[in-house]
């Protein structure tokens, strides 16, 4: 229930902000638009609401994770409130009276921050749209760095606000003030001052090791003191300063057991950040390391569980093995699927594993000789009945969601059903 805490309070928070209106209405001025324009305020606010709660979750709150489920999960409702905001913002301009005999500049600030929002977030929900292309470049980092201009245009947005000659409804616009100084501070903080409070922890580069012909292993030692104690299936973001291919703060998970004293990350070169590092990241390298975060803890999950991982999906369950020393506590059933042989890793240290730990059982799946995984099977070998087992997934998209819609049908219920994003678009 914790968990959904966070997705709660932006509920009631928009609920709130709406009774607001109603409960203190703004002073009818008589004029023929006033309906049109009291319900276009509301809807303005909405949006303020609504965005301000992005930039909030744009800054990583660490302390706030146990509330969303994650930081995986805090990007996803990061992108709904986002995208909820942005489509109000359509309803909003449609709805509000504009004169166009008499402009002012409030009028032209509103179109700067609509143009402005437009520009940065249709490329995230249109991504293929080929104008939009050359806005970012078509890459991650283009679209991350187009992305930080949005808090200026939610800046000019409210600002707009306060210029044009609006209703006079003392406490709505008090109360909607309060979430433009949190949008405003939350995107000074990610922008401007996170750098100075954040803590990013130095490493070296301690081995660079290639355990098939696409994925690199990166063993990493603190220079210092490591980063906090963190729980296996966690994940960090990691740069390396020195060369400028790879000076981009990446997610990866920390394919290494809690107890070592090196971390370590497993990377399948996937595209340009990834590739580079396959070629040219060599031992002695400095790094620069954020985390943990995550929550993907199959400790916090029933007795008996199944966990799902395709292709380089199986770095948290690798933490997870790592992290067992023969006393599993849980009964386990771990299928691990690829397409062909040589794309498995770590295949040899799972099965000993699954050897010291009588309840772990390992099932490496090749699909191109076995075909695919199903639940139906996975079902018979759990012995039929799977409603009470926990499962856990890290994969693809579309097999995460394939696999959790058939595990819902299997009556499997969706608070038991965990998984791993790893897209923070
Ligand atoms: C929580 C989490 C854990 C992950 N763990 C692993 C892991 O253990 N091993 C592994 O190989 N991959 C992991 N990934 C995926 C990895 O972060 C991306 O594959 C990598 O960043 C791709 O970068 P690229 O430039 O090579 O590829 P690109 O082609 O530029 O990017 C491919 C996709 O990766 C995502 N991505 C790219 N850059 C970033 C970034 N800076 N921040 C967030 N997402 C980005 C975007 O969705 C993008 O569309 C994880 C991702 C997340 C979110």
């Amino acid at each position: 229930m914790k968990h959904k805490l966070g997705n709660f309070t932006i509920i009631v928070l928009v609920i709130l902000t709406v009774l607001v209106w109603l409960i203190f209405p703004p002073i009818d001025n008589g004029s023929e638009n006033f309906t049109r324009a009291y319900v276009g305020e509301i809807l303005g606010s909405l949006l303020i609401v609504l965005m301000s709660c992005s930039l909030f979750l744009s800054t990583r709150p660490k302390w706030a994770e146990p509330y969303f489920g994650g930081l995986d999960k805090m990007y996803l409702t990061h992108r709904k409130t986002s995208t909820s905001a942005f489509l109000l913002m359509f309803v909003h301009l449609l709805t509000v009276p504009i004169s166009t005999t008499n402009l002012r500049l409030g009028n032209y600030l509103a179109m700067i921050s609509f143009l402005g929002i437009v520009a940065i977030v249709l490329p995230t929900l249109a991504p293929r749209i080929p104008f939009l292309n050359k806005l970012t470049g078509n890459t991650y980092e283009g679209w991350k760095k187009l992305h930080r201009f949005i808090g200026i245009f939610f800046i000019t947005g409210f600002i707009h606000s306060l210029t044009i000659k609006g209703l006079d409804a003392f406490v709505a616009i008090n109360w909607v003030q309060i979430f433009f100084i949190i949008g405003t501070a939350s995107y000074l903080y990610t922008e401007v001052f996170g750098q100075f409070f954040k803590k990013y922890v130095p490493y070296t580069v301690e081995a660079v090791n290639h355990p098939n012909g696409a994925t690199t292993e990166v063993v990493l030692r603190a220079k210092k003191d490591p980063i906090q104690k963190q729980r296996a299936g966690q994940f960090l973001f990691v740069r390396f300063p020195k060369e400028k291919a790879l000076d981009e703060s990446h997610p990866f998970t920390i394919s290494s057991g809690p107890r070592e004293d090196v971390l370590r990350v497993t990377i399948k070169a996937s595209g340009d950040f990834t590739r580079h590092l396959f070629g040219n990241l060599k031992a002695g390298m400095d790094a620069v390391i954020e985390g943990a975060y995550g929550m993907f803890d199959y400790k916090t999950g029933g007795q008996k569980q199944i966990w799902v991982a395709g292709g380089i999906g199986v770095t948290p369950f690798l933490s997870f093995i790592r992290d067992m020393d023969g006393n599993l506590a849980q009964d386990v059933d771990f299928y691990y699927t690829v397409r062909h042989r040589e794309e498995a890793i770590f295949v040899d240290e799972i099965e000993a594993a699954a050897k010291k730990n009588p309840r772990l059982k390992a099932h490496i799946r090749y699909s191109s000789t076995d075909g695919s995984l199903t639940v139906d099977e996975i079902m018979k070998n759990a012995g039929g009945n799977i409603s009470g087992h926990h499962v856990y997934m890290c994969g693809p998209l579309p097999m995460v969601q394939a696999f959790e819609k058939n595990f819902l049908e299997a009556k499997v219920p969706a608070a038991n059903i965990h998984y791993e994003e790893f897209n923070f678009r």
